[in-house]
Formats: C-alpha cells, structure tokens, sequence
C-alpha cells in the first residue's frame, strides 16, 4: 500500500486518518506540531510519542522532504536562490529575499506552466505536474533550515500558475496559516495569477485576506492575447470584471502586475489605456523591469520603467517599481529549472 504523504494533510484529516486506522484522534495536533512547528521530520524523533505509535506512523505515512540541488547567492543583495528536487526528481525553484522588514520567500506551484506567455522562462520548459500541498510548502521548511530564518511573507509567484493547481494550493495556505502549525496571516501572502477568470471567483469566495496579484502586461485584448495566450479565454474585459467582484468580496486591494516591454506595451497609447481600464477600482500597479530570458528578444530600456510610472502618474495611476532583486544569480523564475531540464535533456526529471 502506498503511504499517505503526511505533510499534505490538515489537522482534521490527520486526525480522521489515526482514528480510521485504530489509533487515538488527538494524538493527531502532537504530531502536527512535531511537523509544523518544531520542524522534525523524523517520525523516530517525535520523543513524546510510544515507539509503537511511531511504528505504525512509519508504516501508515512518509515525510516528503526536498533535497537542495543547487543553490546560487546573491553577492550584490543577499537574495538565494534554491533549485530544490522533488522526491520524484523533478526540479522547482524557490526564492528568498532579504528586505529591511525581514525575509519574504516566492515559491513555485507547477513543475513548468502550462500558460505559455511569451516572456517567461518557464514556459519554454515545459509542463510536467502539479504540485502537492506538501512540496509547495516544504520549500518554506527547507529553505527556513537551510538558511537559518523565518520568512515573514510569502508570495506565489514561482514555477507555475497557482489557481491551475486550485486545490492543493488552497490545501498549502490553510498549513501556512494553521494556528496549530505555521501560523502565517495570510495577510503576508500574495497569490499572482496570469488570470484564470472562473478560479478568481472562487477565490473571492472564500475571502482569505491574502492578497490577488494579476499579472496584466497589456491593456489591449490583441496585445496581451499575443504574449499572454490565456488572453484568447479570459480577456481583459472578463479579467477586470472578476477583478471587481474580488474587490467587492474580500475588501481587497489588487495589485496588477506591468512588465514594461519595449515596443509592446510602453507607449504613451498603452499608458492611457491603462489608465482608462484601471480609473476607478482599488488597486495597485506593480510595474517590473523585464528580466532577460535568453530565447526571448524582449528588454525594457534603462529609463523605460520610470518613466512608464510617470506617464501613469501623469494619468492618475499610481504605480510602484518593483526592485530588483539577485539580478546576478538570474533570480526571474523558470530560469534554473530549464537549465537543468536542458541538462537532463528531459525536461527536469533526472531519468
Ligand atoms: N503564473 C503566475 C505566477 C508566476 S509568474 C502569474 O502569471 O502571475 C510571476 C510574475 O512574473 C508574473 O507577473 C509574470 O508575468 C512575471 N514574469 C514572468 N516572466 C517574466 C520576465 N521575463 N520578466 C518580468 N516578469 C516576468
């Protein structure tokens, strides 16, 4: 029989599973604090627990842990950056960065992305799966261990798009916040989706508190169908009205997403667009340098960011530059991962 992957499991169903097998309900919040709060990923370690039960525990679940394959430091910022593989020996990328508040960590949700926009490194390599609750989460544990810290935020703005992997994601970021385990607000997580129109309104629904990042790039339908394929399902339109709704839910802001692209979308025209398409909602515009991404030609110019803002401002969008963080470790997501699918010669699966 093949064994439950423990870390995937919330307390409730933890305590279902122990009770369904014969063993005692509430030994289930000792065993989730051994997992989420004082991190032991040994099931011979969880002294408080009879060398019988740990027995049975053994025969009944395992432990995903994530081994780290490659890890590349930032000289300039201190930002790391982490390709972890999975127990299956695929690769996901997940990375920490260091901001006077303290450290904010972005982790994948997919090995690869089945969305295919034109400017992200990890669609050329690929889609291969979605990720367990655990995997998404044990890049926060791991990556806490190894680099000696507490994250204080969280965004999932790795690998992949998270609401194509609805269900496990929502399972990660009720183990993030448990108040028996991690105990994260989700008031420090950000979710950034490329727009998948039908899952921002199941989203809202459940009013999490966390925040929605929408990943625009373009105001103009033939635009952003052109370098965000998901445009040719859920255009602008329904994306802005799905927005709205979230808004009117959560009373949360959202935040856009603008890779300001030379001869794509940073024209004086596409400044008034957006201003026009954004007047009015309560949100916020998070304006990125596009990062090189080796088989794409797209680039932002020096000044183009900054000036981009100006022109927003100048419409009565206000808009922030995102910094840049690990510039010299190619910290843009997908990167690693397609240099080690290339490597392989398979994707990311080491056979
Ligand atoms: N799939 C989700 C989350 C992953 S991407 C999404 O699309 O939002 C996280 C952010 O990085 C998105 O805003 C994405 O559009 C952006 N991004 C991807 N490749 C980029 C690149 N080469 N330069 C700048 N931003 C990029």
């Amino acid at each position: 029989m093949e064994k439950i992957d423990i870390l995937s499991l919330s307390l409730d169903e933890l305590g279902d599973i122990l009770a369904e097998k014969g063993e005692k309900k509430f030994r289930a919040k000792q065993i989730f604090q051994w997992l989420h709060v004082k991190r032991i990923f040994d099931f011979d370690e969880m002294t408080d627990i009879s060398v019988q039960l740990r027995l049975r525990l053994k025969e009944i679940f395992c432990i995903n842990r994530l081994f780290v394959q490659k890890k590349l430091e930032s000289a300039i910022d201190n930002t790391v950056k982490y390709l972890y593989r999975l127990p299956d020996g695929n690769f996901v990328e997940t990375v920490l960065m260091e901001y006077n508040y303290g450290h904010s960590i972005c982790v994948s949700t997919q090995v690869g992305c089945k969305m295919g926009c034109r400017f992200c490194a990890s669609a050329i390599a690929g889609y291969i799966r979605s990720l367990e609750p655990s995997e998404i989460l044990m890049q926060i544990y791991e990556t806490e261990k190894d680099a000696g810290v507490r994250v204080s935020g969280v965004v999932l703005m790795g690998i992949g798009e998270p609401l194509d992997n609805y269900d496990n994601v929502i399972s990660f970021l009720g183990l993030l916040s448990d108040k028996n385990g991690n105990n994260l607000s989700l008031r420090h997580v950000s979710l950034s989706t490329c727009g998948i129109v039908p899952k921002i309104y199941e989203l809202a629904e459940l009013k999490l508190g966390l925040t929605l990042s929408v990943s625009l790039h373009s105001a103009d339908n033939d635009r952003r169908s052109e370098i965000m394929p998901v445009n040719r399902t859920y255009n602008i339109d329904s994306l802005i009205e799905a927005c709205r709704h979230y808004i009117s839910k959560t009373g949360r802001r959202v935040t856009f997403e603008y890779a300001v692209i030379d001869n794509v979308n940073s024209s004086d025209e596409d400044a008034d667009r957006l201003a026009r398409l954004l007047r009015g909602i309560n949100c916020h515009v998070n304006l990125i340098p596009v990062n090189k991404v080796k088989e794409r030609n797209y680039r932002t110019a020096r000044a183009g960011v900054a000036e981009f803002a100006k022109r927003l401002g100048r419409r009565g969008i206000n808009a922030t530059v995102r910094r840049t963080l690990g510039s010299d470790i190619e910290a843009a997501c997908g990167q690693l991962r397609r240099d080690a699918a290339e490597h392989n010669g398979n994707g990311g699966a080491e056979n």
